[in-house]
This record gives C-alpha cells, sequence and structure tokens, in this order.
C-alpha cells in the first residue's frame, strides 16, 4: 500500500489538482488527460480492483461520480463524458487503487483515448480544478 501512488495523493504525500474530497472518497485531475476537465474519483480506502468493495462502499462512491460529473459538466461546459473503470493490468489499469475517471466529450469531437500530458496551457489545470471545486 506504502508503493501505492494514489495513497500518496490522498495522504497529501504527492500533489495533485483536487476538486473534491470526503471522508470516503477524493476527486482530482488526471495528470495524463484525455480531455480537459479529466477527472479521477478514488475512495480513501486502499482496494485493487472493483469486486474486492464492499457494496455499500462502492454505493457511496458511485454517488460521488455522479455528483463529480454533474460538477465537471458545468465546469468545462461538455455535452456528455465517458465513465471508465478499469480492473486489471490486461484491462488497461495502471494504478492498482481502484477509481473511476470521469472523462468530458463535446459535440463534434472525436472520441479519443490518448494521454495527453501537455493539453493544458501554464495554470489551466488548476483553473479547471477550481472552476470544478467551485460549481
Ligand atoms: P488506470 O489506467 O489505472 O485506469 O488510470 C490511472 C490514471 O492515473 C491514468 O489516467 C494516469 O494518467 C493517472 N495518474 C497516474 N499517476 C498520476 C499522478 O501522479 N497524478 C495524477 N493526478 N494522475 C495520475
Ligand atoms: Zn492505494
Amino acid at each position: 500500500m506504502n508503493d501505492c501512488i494514489f495513497c500518496k495523493i490522498l495522504n497529501g504525500d504527492l500533489p495533485s489538482a483536487r476538486v473534491y474530497e470526503d471522508d470516503a472518497a477524493v476527486a482530482f485531475l488526471d495528470i495524463f488527460p484525455f480531455t480537459k476537465g479529466h477527472t479521477l474519483v478514488v475512495p480513501r480506502e486502499h482496494v485493487g480492483m472493483l469486486p474486492e468493495m464492499a457494496p455499500e462502499h462502492l454505493a457511496r462512491l458511485i454517488t460521488v461520480v455522479q455528483n463529480i460529473a454533474r460538477r465537471v459538466m458545468k465546469a468545462v461546459e461538455c455535452d456528455g463524458f465517458n465513465l471508465l473503470q478499469n480492473n486489471g493490468p490486461c484491462a488497461g489499469q495502471t494504478v492498482s487503487h481502484v477509481h473511476f475517471h470521469i472523462v468530458p466529450r463535446f459535440n463534434g469531437t472525436p472520441v479519443q483515448w490518448t494521454p495527453n500530458a501537455n493539453l493544458y496551457a501554464p495554470g489551466e489545470m488548476d483553473a479547471i480544478a477550481r472552476k470544478i471545486r467551485a460549481s
């Protein structure tokens, strides 16, 4: 668990552009986003894959996901979004701590799944995080 990047972010040992937190979950912007506003929602408890989560914990987490998705839609003015949740390296899971991706989508823009470390202009990531927090 000590090597888990998301546990380090949750503990404040690594920085992140946080958009939400409560006693069960934290949401922050993905550093390699597919689109602007790409957000990760992460439970505070370290659980590797979705089937290992207690159903009541998952129920609470998905409620947070819905709440954050509403905020993201408002903040980045997207027309829709993908909800993505990978389980296991074979499925593309690179961080072994359960998380949901909220990926904003815009009418007229083709859906692509390319991580992009240079998507944001300087300061833009923090500005979007502030907007989501405020929404
Ligand atoms: P997965 O591929 O496991 O479903 O998604 C993990 C996500 O975490 C990836 O989209 C990746 O860009 C993101 N990620 C990895 N390391 C960091 C980090 O240190 N900070 C943030 N904000 N996101 C990260
Ligand atoms: Zn963890």
